[in-house]
């Protein structure tokens, strides 16, 4: 028994997981280097898929799972030394991108949803804990932790999130534990858990309610769970049941509704899932996956329906520069007006818009909100095929000019390519030369470089 984790649970009361929340686990598979999703709910048992896009995994690493808008992340190091994130939509599917920034990664990659952003934490073959948060608003910023003891030259760190903080825990090269996290009113800070045996492997961290949980592999074969709360402070002990872990592999622990789950590669190669729930206590299963793993195993909760979003907003600046796609995706912010879908901010005054031409004797058809998905083949159709022409290349070097996936006002539907009978609107055209004394008076202001392309800020 773990002392003290029934007490601080009965603080927190986490809800039990409901049949459609779904617990997810990612890993390599032995031999291929495929990347592997496996994913249990009440309602449908074990799934397990191949994921089918992204470059190939590097064979001395293992993949992180996280949750970030909606979207289930898989990030790893490939084996050309990209960090990939490849991601998964309810109405999307997979979705694949480089990380375009950052010292170059070793070891294993680990990532979390942290509010809006989604942060990928590693160790940096520099030896430098690296932390890259990508935001929809700012994109990818990658950020060296100053703090801290150096992270051991044969570990990876972990990262979580535990009430409003941040954490970071990782092996320093001396042995120790260390945990490091970040408060948006203090910054980052550090500590050192105490040790219950001495730690092998990589360190894994979540945070369950209002306790904190630093798991790991001892030196001696046997998995540590050492627990803090703001209480008790730290207490240690050792998870209790299922097979015993492979001498070269980490658990990874992660909060499901109320239970607590560690998951890890067994001595056999079963891929246990040993977890804690208040009514029954430790107890184990092994999760039926198709590929054998290979390295270590990942988890994450993926609640169903998802949590509420803020509230869309109805202000048309707020979306084209904050953070809206996957507002957009959810289908119940855009409206079709005429025959162009747009953002719900946007559909009062393009009605007013279409309204007005056609009294004009212009009748204004066109596009508006799309997917990053359709942008995804935009860029493949107007840029080239390779990873760096769809993510990367300037949006002025595509025939026609492409935004970047993620990039594009069409992404928000807070830009619309107006076309008349068909065909794209033409500068010196009756249409264009409407919009062009009209189009202002419904704040919408054109692209100059395309002469179609009218949008919320002229982007
Ligand atoms: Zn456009």
């Amino acid at each position: 028994m773990l002392p003290g984790t029934a007490l601080l649970l009965a603080a927190c009361d986490p809800a039990p997981p409901g049949p459609n929340d779904a617990f997810q686990i990612a890993y390599r598979a032995a031999g291929t280097n495929n990347l592997v999703s496996t994913a249990y709910t009440e309602a449908t048992g074990w799934t397990t898929e191949t994921v089918p896009i992204g470059l190939n995994m590097a064979p001395d690493t293992s993949p992180g799972v996280a949750i970030y808008r909606d979207q289930v992340h898989i990030v790893y190091r490939a084996a050309q030394g990209d960090l990939v994130d490849t991601w998964w939509t309810r109405n999307l599917g997979w979705q694949t991108r480089s990380v375009p920034v950052g010292p170059a990664a070793a070891g294993n990659v680990s990532a979390t949803g942290y509010g809006d952003a989604l942060h990928i934490v590693y160790r940096a073959t520099s030896g430098a804990l690296v932390n890259t948060r990508y935001t929809e608003a700012l994109g990818w910023e990658p950020q060296v932790v100053q703090i801290g003891l150096p992270v051991a030259a044969d570990s990876s760190p972990d990262v979580t999130v535990f009430g409003n903080e941040l954490h970071i825990g990782y092996r320093a090269s001396g042995g120790q534990v260390v945990n490091t996290w970040y408060t948006p009113d203090i910054g980052w800070q550090t500590n050192l858990v105490p040790l219950g045996d001495t730690a092998a492997g990589d360190v894994s961290v979540a945070g369950f309610g209002d306790s904190y949980h630093v798991v790991y592999r001892a030196t001696a074969g046997h998995v540590v769970d050492t627990v803090y709360t703001q209480a008790d402070g730290w207490r240690t002990g050792a998870v209790p049941v299922g097979l015993n872990i492979a001498s070269d592999a980490s658990p990874d622990v992660a909060a499901y509704g109320d239970e607590l789950h560690v998951v890890y590669r067994a001595a056999q190669g079963d891929a246990v899932n040993t977890w804690w729930d208040p009514t029954e206590g430790w107890h184990s299963n092994s999760v039926p996956i198709g590929p054998t793993a290979a390295g270590d195993l990942s988890a994450v909760a993926y609640p169903y329906p998802p949590p509420p979003r803020p509230i869309v907003t109805q202000d048309c600046e707020a979306v084209a520069n904050g953070p809206s796609i996957p507002e957009a995706e959810s289908g119940a912010v855009t409206s079709v007006i005429g025959t162009i879908r747009v953002h719900n901010c946007l559909a009062p005054r393009l009605a007013g818009l279409l309204s007005a031409a056609a009294n004009d004797g212009i009748n204004l058809g066109g596009g508006g909100y799309r997917p990053i998905e359709r942008q995804i083949e935009l860029r493949r159709q107007n840029c080239g095929t390779s990873d760096y022409a769809i993510y990367e290349m300037r949006a002025s070097s595509c025939s026609p000019p492409t935004a970047r996936p993620g990039y594009s006002m069409h992404e928000r539907g807070v830009a619309i390519d107006f076309t008349v009978g068909g065909s794209t609107i033409r500068s010196g055209s009756a249409a264009f030369n409407w919009l062009k004394a009209h189009a202002v008076s419904y704040g919408l202001y054109n692209l100059p470089s395309e002469t179609w392309h009218w949008s919320v800020n002229g982007k």
